[in-house]
């Protein structure tokens, strides 16, 4: 069997709505499908989850928020009357909506969830409403029945792990009934020990299909997004770049993700990774044209660089001291420093008397800078200690390069061409990827030489 997500710009209005149904009545294999909140339906278009969460936090400020509770009680109906099914589906949306605001505020991070997962939940029941109306056998599954138990702080929840075996039962149970009914599972929440609702991080609902993918051992994970493929560039940076990625392993993947891929988050589909399950990203809007698939593992015979990604705000913190080498534990020490102050370190690249310590810009922020810097002069006595911001990191990835000669070479010999300093170079054993560091002003440049230099 497959299992199916669809993001919020393919449930955002009936007509994205019919086109999912049409897509999971196509394929008999697509027996579970995770929806998210109804999306953007077009750029100046406000989210459902958006709109839940000014609700929630104006009546946690103790505003008015009819205006608000109206606005998305009027999105959902719209949905309903122009898919043409029962009213009464409005209806008990918008007693839905009305209960959640109404409900509980003593904490205001489970009202928030609860309030947040009303898009989801509501955008389930209208799916399989409209695919009972096309004549399949669609089932509403709850997340909380189904046994989706979570854990950790609201809006940042985890999947407990005795979750799986739950859910694969309640869904094969559901599964189990006449006329193979298609099963409709809301994205993006589950339910805590004290069966509160609690929710995934933003765009949790990738999450959500992930582990249904793992609980039920699926053939495939198809992610239904509103891009045909993922690009092999940012397409801002490079553009008129109509260069899909076909295929690419989960840690091709990871590793372009890191450096900013933006169309799936990495971390979201662990669980599809651990149980080894490929997933194919595809277009709602054109779901005949294959997409992109994570895989396992590939044939890399034919295509040595899968993509090249790019990502700004990277600190650079550079730390020379004479005969560094044989001071035993110096860089242990300069790394607690880091890890007393909180911040996560990304790379560090060492040369014999230096290391350049490579932070994200957001995780070390100016106002901690200063006491950081003092820290360093004082506990490590470097020689020389310098601190810079606005650099830019670029992966150039691909599998394929443990078995090529010359990749390197011809990344470098393309920005040298192009005139673009180097400012380092990483390379680790696993030879996925080659990393980059370049001044930010420099970024589009280098990754359009080295673009084409691949592509
Ligand atoms: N609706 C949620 C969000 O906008 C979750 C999702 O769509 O995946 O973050």
């Amino acid at each position: 069997m497959k299992v199916c997500k669809f993001g919020g710009s393919s449930v955002a209005d009936a007509a994205q709505i019919a086109k999912v149904c049409d897509i999971m009545m196509a394929d008999r294999e697509r027996k579970v499908v995770v929806v998210s909140a109804p999306g953007k339906r077009s750029k100046s278009d406000v989210k459902v989850t958006d709109m839940l969460i000014n609700c929630a936090e104006r009546a946690l400020g103790d505003f008015d928020v009819s205006r608000e509770l109206d606005a998305i009680v009027a999105r959902f109906s719209s949905i309903v009357s122009d898919l043409g099914v029962a009213s009464s589906i409005a209806e008990e949306i918008a007693a839905d909506l009305r209960d959640r605001v109404a409900s509980d505020k003593s904490d205001p991070g489970e009202y928030l969830d609860r309030m947040k997962a009303a898009g989801e939940d509501n955008s389930a029941k209208v799916v399989a409403a409209a695919l009972r109306a096309r004549g399949a056998a669609a089932v509403y599954l709850n997340p909380a029945k189904a046994g989706m138990l979570l854990e950790g702080p609201p809006g940042d929840a985890v999947l407990c792990d005795v979750s799986y075996g739950f859910l694969h039962d309640s869904i094969e149970r559901a599964l189990w009934q006449p006329d193979n009914p298609i099963v409709v599972f809301p994205g993006f929440f589950g339910v805590n020990r004290d069966g509160k609702i609690a929710t995934f991080p933003r765009g949790g609902s990738d999450i959500t299909g992930a582990i249904l993918a793992s609980a039920m051992k699926a053939e495939c994970y198809e992610n239904f997004t509103d891009v045909d493929a993922v690009y092999a560039v940012d397409p801002r940076v490079v553009p008129d770049v109509a260069h899909g990625i076909r295929e690419m392993t989960y840690r091709e993947m990871r590793e372009l993700a890191y450096a900013g891929f933006g169309v799936f988050h990495d971390e979201a589909v662990m669980p599809a990774f651990r149980a080894g399950i490929p997933i194919n990203i595809r277009n709602t809007n054109h779901p005949d044209l294959p997409g992109t698939w994570i895989l396992p593992s590939r044939r890399v015979d034919e295509c040595r660089v899968v993509g090249i990604a790019s990502d700004s705000d990277f600190v650079h913190i550079y730390v020379e001291k004479y005969m560094m080498n044989r001071e035993v534990g110096f860089g242990r020490r300069l790394l607690q420093i880091f890890e007393e102050e909180g911040v996560s370190f990304e790379h560090m690249p060492t040369g014999i008397d230096n290391i350049t310590i490579i932070l994200r810009g957001s995780k070390f922020p100016t106002s901690i800078q200063g006491r950081v810097m003092q820290r360093i002069k004082k506990e490590l006595q470097p020689d020389q200690l310098v601190c810079e911001r606005d650099h830019a990191l670029i992966m150039v990835v691909g599998e394929g390069m443990q078995h090529t000669v010359g990749t390197a070479a011809r990344a470098t010999r393309a920005l040298a061409e192009a005139g673009v300093n180097i400012e380092l170079i990483n390379q680790d054993a696993s030879e996925v990827s080659i990393m980059f560091g370049v001044r930010e002003s420099e970024r589009a440049r280098a990754v359009n030489v080295l673009y084409h230099a691949f592509f």
